[in-house]
């Protein structure tokens, strides 16, 4: 039987993802974003028409599907995901779950019990999110920094039980390469294979160590926040990425952007500027960048077409199709 997974336009056959990027983002926005009325009234249209661009353009480069893993606290619109993919004919996967203590939204689901969050995640994946019919693919859980809080483990446990009963992927998001193992710690301990876990963002510290050790628990290493060189240069990036390739490990990375089109409110770097303002800092950060400057360096420093085409083809593939092998019957 050929196995699919939730998409905005319902369900599709995993060999059909094709080349995929895991992490990107379309719309984000903090908790309580809509209260600072001193920013402009946010333009659908002309955010759409800005959207659609930058991901017609990924068509030039054979990308066939985004993985969005917008936490349902953070800003996201499954249904402008959903005008984006008809309009563009690229794949987008949204997902359920919910940010970290420190930025997200955790009042409500501090006082709900585990068995409730993981009923309110099985029921975006599997009825659909709020009244949109829209599905969630995979489940976002995300950690702060150097600690996972009381509140964080107990949404990460809700979530990997939630990800063993509909078989969908986790992915997650870190805070300066720390608490990776305390995910797969964590997930493990539901009985969840660390192979259904993509520890995110773990390209954010010079620490090929860190990296492998995720890696050689099976997890996947998330080098996904190319472009992003506020954080950490691409030089580094690269260097480490080729390492745990070189290591053995190219089953176990995936490359992403981290990108956001939409903004609204409260993100730091950016001091409520628009988007245009947020492309000078980091001009790089778009999601053509990996194939457009980062893959022909990776192929000067060595790397075959084929561990391109690997980490960028096979290993979303593959991480799709396990999870969903995992699902309790
Ligand atoms: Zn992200």
């Amino acid at each position: 039987m050929t196995t699919t997974i939730n998409t905005t336009a319902g369900r599709l056959p995993v060999e059909q993802l094709g080349r995929t990027l895991i992490h990107e983002h379309v719309t984000v926005a903090y908790p309580g974003w809509y209260l600072d009325n001193r920013r402009p009234k946010f333009q659908r249209q002309e955010a759409m028409a800005r959207v659609v661009d930058a991901f017609k353009r990924l068509n030039s480069y054979g990308v066939r599907t985004v993985v969005d893993p917008c936490p349902m606290d953070l800003g996201r619109d499954v249904e402008f995901c959903a005008e984006v993919a008809q309009r563009t004919g690229v794949n987008l996967v949204c997902t359920t779950g919910v940010y970290n203590e420190a930025q997200g939204i955790p009042f409500l689901f501090q006082h709900l019990p585990i068995e409730a969050i993981t009923e309110i995640y099985v029921k975006e994946i599997e009825d659909g999110i709020g009244y949109s019919g829209i599905k969630a693919g995979a489940i976002k859980v995300a950690t702060g920094d150097g600690k996972v809080s009381d509140y964080e483990r107990k949404v990460l446990t809700a979530a990997a039980r939630a990800a063993k009963i509909t078989g969908v992927p986790l992915i997650s998001h870190t805070e300066n390469c720390s608490c990776g193992h305390d995910q797969v710690d964590i997930v493990t301990g539901e009985g969840v294979p660390s192979h259904q876990l993509l520890v995110g963002h773990s390209d954010g510290r010079d620490d090929h160590d860190y990296q492998r050790s995720i890696a050689e628990r099976g997890a996947y290493v998330g080098f996904d926040r190319f472009g992003l060189e506020i954080f950490q240069p691409d030089a580094v990036r690269m260097k480490n990425l080729k390492q745990l390739v070189d290591a053995g490990h190219r089953d176990r990375v995936m490359v992403s952007h981290d990108t956001v089109h939409c903004f609204a409110g409260g993100i730091p770097f950016m001091n409520g500027g628009d988007y245009e303002d947020l492309l000078k800092i980091v001009p790089n950060w778009r999601m053509v960048y990996l194939f457009e400057k980062i893959f022909p360096q990776l192929r000067e420093m060595g790397m075959k077409e084929e561990d391109l085409n690997h980490i960028v083809v096979d290993n979303p593939q593959r991480f799709f199709a396990e999870a969903r092998e995992e699902r309790v019957k």
